[in-house]
């Protein structure tokens, strides 16, 4: 079964009383797991929206969500909270890391969160993602000492740690320079590839969407093109 599917998805919020805007305006849209999507458009187009919705962060007006195979729909706020901690992987472009904890708590914390306690092998696991991601070096130390780059990889390797079927990216190369960019971007195809996450990524960088599998289009609230990148691009 698809990692994701939308069936008619509308979000509307309350800008006064009583008027409603509505910022999304029937999203159809699946993912199968392996692909790895680029989510493109203009600013205001409703992609944060879009994502804050399918992360289950913020929920739907109106549409059916599955994540998984599940039905959002029939969950509880408890239920919804699980399967987004078991499920999805979040990459923001501010990488909202915790300041007074080194890199390999940052990266622990998921788990923590998800178990309510770390084994040794929790901690093996999240030293090997940190030094898969280039940060062996950095273990021991806070987001304040690291660069830009670095705290970027630390947030992918938070994302990563419990494994999740689908990733969610929001501009996760937005404040970056084209090296630290590539690098964060080659991590993400690289986990894509070997664990077979699906992974949905906002970007503005056409470069960057070239190297996705599809690049899905957003225009004031509506999909306006949904593509396949021909591989020999
Ligand atoms: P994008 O990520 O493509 O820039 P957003 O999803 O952030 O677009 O915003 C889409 C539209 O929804 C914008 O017009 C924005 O002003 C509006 N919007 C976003 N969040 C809210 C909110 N909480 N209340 C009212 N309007 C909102
Ligand atoms: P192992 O054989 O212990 O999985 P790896 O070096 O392949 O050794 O992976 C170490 C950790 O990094 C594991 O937790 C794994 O899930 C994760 N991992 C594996 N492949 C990638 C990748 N391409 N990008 C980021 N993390 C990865």
């Amino acid at each position: 079964h698809p990692v994701l599917a939308l069936r008619g998805i509308r979000k509307r919020y309350q800008i006064g009383t009583p008027v409603e805007t509505e910022v999304l305006h029937g999203i159809d849209l699946e993912l199968q797991p392996h692909e790895f999507v680029a989510l493109t458009g203009p600013s205001g187009s409703g992609k944060s929206t879009l994502l804050n919705v399918i992360g289950l962060l913020e929920r739907a007006t109106e549409g059916r969500l599955h994540i998984d195979g599940h039905d959002t729909a029939a969950l509880t706020e408890a239920q919804l909270t699980a399967l987004r901690g078991r499920t999805i992987g979040f990459v923001f472009q501010y990488h909202h890391l915790l300041p007074a904890f080194t890199a390999l708590e940052n990266v622990l914390l998921p788990v923590l969160a998800a178990h309510g306690s770390l084994t040794a092998d929790d901690e093996a696991r999240a030293r090997a993602l940190l030094q898969r991601v280039g940060l062996g070096e950095a273990l021991a130390k806070r987001p304040g000492e690291l660069s830009g780059g670095m705290q970027q990889r630390v947030a992918i390797a938070r994302a990563l740690i419990l494994q999740p079927r689908l990733i969610l990216a929001d501009e996760p190369t937005g404040n970056l320079d084209t090296a630290s960019a590539d690098a964060v971007f080659a991590l993400l195809r690289a986990f894509n590839r070997d664990h077979g996450s699906a992974c949905l990524i906002v970007t503005h960088d056409p470069r960057l969407a070239a190297r996705c599998d599809r690049v899905v289009e957003l225009v004031d609230g509506r999909i306006v093109a949904d593509r396949r990148v021909d591989a020999a691009e």
